[in-house]
């Protein structure tokens, strides 16, 4: 037996996170809307819905050796990949990652890309010596994956609008991030031209695309969440000049920023919004990605703590640590399938110092995991349907294969989250229109993604 009170707030939690599908079709709605209002005009919506000037996708056929910097959660990786042609396809692929200082999320943006292009100058210097990587008559191109919103205005420029998850860099807002690379790479003696700016989503896009022409939309579902789709360039009122001749662009719909009175928004959400590095932004980032699962968990339990004493004395609990509880540790506690729930114990112990709790509690923590990132999957899959019916894919009547192309450390890693999200598509589109739905798990896509479209562009 837990304590009463503790009950009470689980069961107050599981009304409040409540998402059944007609919840979730109105999210559904209220998605597609606002993708319609933000195509319109810039500014309409809270989603941006930016425009890529990726126009045309990798089809395979792209040949010779390309470079990609990937910038956009707690790591940052460096890539050089050779792509051979149609059969061979990715004939070698290398990647290096380096952890970024915490110090530098924070702090100017000279710093933060001077340590990315040191990285990128040490990767370079590491492979001279390889022999024939490179044609030395061409200058070396590289595509950047900056998985922030930024304003584009070509396909290798573009403006920081806001930072998001971890970063706050106050002078690099409203700069060109492709300059800022550009100077800092020349500082560092690199010759590399920047072919492409992109964002992790339109690279998980083209990544999946390469490998299946089925593929209309890319999402990432790692330390923060948004998706990219194929759109029909007639279909963007806001686009100017002439349409591409592929006739499609590229969206990067940016729907962590997407927030309606449909969403189930707890009182633990709320505060985490407020105490955050950008209140009243990313809400439906805030409820879906990796970054705050865990958080909004260690809210849900330090509740429970001060209002019973299952979890110890309140007034010295490790529970009051922001960010203490991290989303892998929630998934490894939603995962135990010991008889007596000893992963649930241990990380308890470990990561809070709560000792000796009951099998009971651990199931309560258990369902509080689970509450959490049912509502997370939900909501996810809700977005993605919102995608599909606005541009009328695996949708009655559409007989097309379409495919879902995702990345991220959630999805990648945490089963029930990927569980969820799978079984709620069918729920939400019928058993008849999912079966031509398809979600692929497209690892790495977001770098492997700007090596590919620098290679499309350069063709
Ligand atoms: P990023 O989004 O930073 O580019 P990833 O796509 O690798 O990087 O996602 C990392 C995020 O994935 C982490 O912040 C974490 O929230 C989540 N994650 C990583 N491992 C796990 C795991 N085992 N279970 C659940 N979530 C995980
Ligand atoms: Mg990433």
């Amino acid at each position: 037996m837990v304590a009463a009170a503790a009950e009470r707030v689980v069961a107050e939690l599981r009304e409040a996170c409540a998402a059944p599908a007609a919840r979730l079709n109105e999210v559904a709605a209220a998605m597609e809307a606002e993708m319609r209002a933000g195509l319109r005009e810039e500014g309409g919506s809270k989603i941006k819905m930016i425009i890529s000037y990726v126009d045309n996708l990798p089809t395979g056929n792209e040949e010779g050796v390309f470079y990609a910097l990937d910038l956009g959660g707690t790591n940052f990786r460096v890539l050089r990949v050779h792509l051979a042609g149609k059969d061979k396809r990715v004939a070698k692929r290398e990647s290096k990652e380096v952890s970024i200082p915490p110090h530098l999320m924070s702090g100017n943006a000279s710093e933060l890309f001077g340590f990315i292009a040191s990285a990128l100058a040490k990767y370079i210097a590491s492979e001279e010596g390889h022999s024939n990587v490179f044609d030395d008559d061409k200058q070396r191109e590289l595509g950047f994956t900056f998985s922030f919103p930024v304003r584009q205005t070509s396909i290798a420029s573009g403006t920081l609008i806001k930072w998001t998850k971890a970063f706050s860099i106050d002078d690099a807002v409203g700069e060109d991030v492709v300059a800022e690379l550009q100077t800092a790479m020349e500082k560092q003696g690199v010759d590399m031209r920047v072919a492409a700016l992109i964002n992790d989503t339109v690279g998980t896009l083209a990544a999946g695309r390469y490998n299946d022409e089925d593929v209309v939309i890319g999402v990432i579902l790692g330390t923060g969440s948004n998706a990219a789709y194929v759109e029909e360039a007639s279909a963007i009122p806001k686009l100017e000049g002439e349409l591409p001749k592929s006739g499609n662009m590229v969206i990067n719909t940016e729907w962590g920023n997407f927030d309606s009175s449909c969403l189930p928004i707890t009182e633990y959400d709320e505060a985490l919004d407020e105490e955050s590095l950008n209140p009243g932004e990313q809400i439906f980032e805030k409820l879906i990605s990796g970054m705050y699962l865990g958080e909004i968990v260690r809210r849900v339990l330090l509740k429970i703590a001060s209002q019973s004493s299952i979890f110890g004395n309140v007034s010295h609990t490790l529970l009051k640590t922001r960010f203490i509880l991290r989303t892998p540790d929630i998934s490894a506690m939603h995962h135990d399938d010991t008889p007596d729930l000893r992963i649930v114990a241990q990380k308890l112990a470990d990561n809070l110092k709560i000792m000796d709790t009951s099998l009971d509690t651990r199931k309560m923590v258990v369902e509080i995991c689970d509450i959490v990132t049912s509502r997370s999957a939900r909501l996810a899959a809700a977005g993605i349907v919102g995608i599909l019916r606005k541009i009328g894919r695996a949708v009655p009547g559409d007989e097309r294969r379409s495919v879902v192309a995702i990345d991220g450390g959630l999805f990648e890693h945490y089963a029930e989250f990927r569980k969820c999200l799978e079984s709620t598509l069918v729920e939400l589109l019928g058993e008849e229109a999912s079966k031509s739905l398809v979600v692929k798990l497209t690892k790495d896509g977001s770098g492997l993604g700007a090596a590919l479209i620098a290679a499309a562009q350069s063709q």
